[in-house]
């Protein structure tokens, strides 16, 4: 099917655009820290930023960080479209890893628990929210699209999780001091199409996948629901418009509290970064790196 290159950039970015607008993810004045991994997601993010501020007649400030894991022979090229695209972008990048924070790297660990994403996710998480936080940001953007938050949602079934139903919101506000809210600028967007997007444009991505992506649920549940929507179209649809529509709970029924070691916001102390450092560091003490 040849797709219309103008036609399809105009669709990709109404949507992405009246998902901003909406919800009111970008007020005047703001400073939006974008994570960026180097992948089609944080790239259009990136881009579709980027152009909102050309194109719209509001004012705000824009950078990005790339965390790097350290997984060797996978991030470096990551980090390297990171780069490239800041740059043309003319967009200030943070480079940070958990070696700078932890002192090992995601390859030294990866064996720790039964799935690598657990910590990985964990440590990014609680890196981004540091990083933004030292940088004054106002918001992180992050490059979630629609199929993520799909899978996100019928993980939370998997592992009986109801608590992360709150977090199904293109806006995850400010509730806690030293919590930098979460905006999703491609919540509405379908992954295929931000794939499509990228090649069309030809914007350099890295392509690749995580080689420990397979030990995660996430990448079972996609696999699944991409079996799903190949014999019946839409299901992914339906599945986004009916927990859009009947799972979103109130962020303000959400309480968080300050990590005794770290202080940064949690559910519970210790946070679960510090949980799991001190869990790594007893089995790791004695491995040399
Ligand atoms: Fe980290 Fe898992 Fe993503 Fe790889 S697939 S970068 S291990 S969360």
């Amino acid at each position: 099917m040849k797709i219309e290159k103008t036609s399809f950039n105009n669709y990709v970015e109404k949507n992405v655009f009246d998902t901003i607008g909406n919800y009111k993810l970008i007020k005047p004045k703001e400073k939006i820290m974008i994570g960026v991994s180097g992948g089609k997601d944080s790239i259009l993010t990136l881009h579709m930023l980027h152009n909102y501020r050309l194109k719209n007649d509001i004012e705000f400030d824009i950078e990005a960080v790339c965390i790097d894991e350290g997984i060797k022979g996978y991030r470096e090229k990551g980090i390297e479209t990171a780069k490239d695209n800041c740059k043309k972008l003319k967009i200030p990048l943070t480079v940070y890893s958990f070696k700078n924070e932890w002192n090992y790297d995601l390859d030294d660990i990866y064996d720790v628990y039964k799935s690598t994403c657990m910590p990985c996710g964990v440590y990014r998480r609680y890196l981004l929210n540091k990083i933004s936080n030292s940088h004054d940001c106002d918001k992180i953007a992050t490059g979630h699209n629609m199929d993520d938050e799909i899978q996100s949602f019928l993980m939370t079934f998997a592992r009986n999780d109801q608590n992360k139903f709150p977090k199904f919101s293109p806006i995850l506000e400010k509730i806690h001091e030293n919590m930098v809210p979460r905006i999703k600028p491609l919540w509405k967007l379908p992954e295929k199409d931000v794939g499509i997007w990228c090649v069309i444009n030809d914007i350099p991505i890295h392509n690749e996948e995580c080689p420990y992506s397979v030990t995660s649920l996430r990448s079972d549940v996609k696999l699944m629901l991409n079996k799903i929507e190949e014999k019946k179209k839409k299901t992914k649809e339906n599945i986004f418009k009916s927990f859009e529509k009947t799972f979103q709970i109130k962020q303000e029924n959400v309480n968080l509290s300050s990590c005794e070691y770290c202080g940064q916001p949690t559910a519970k102390s210790p946070c679960k970064a510090c949980e799991i450092t001190e869990e790594i560091n007893n089995i790791i003490t004695g491995r040399q790196f």
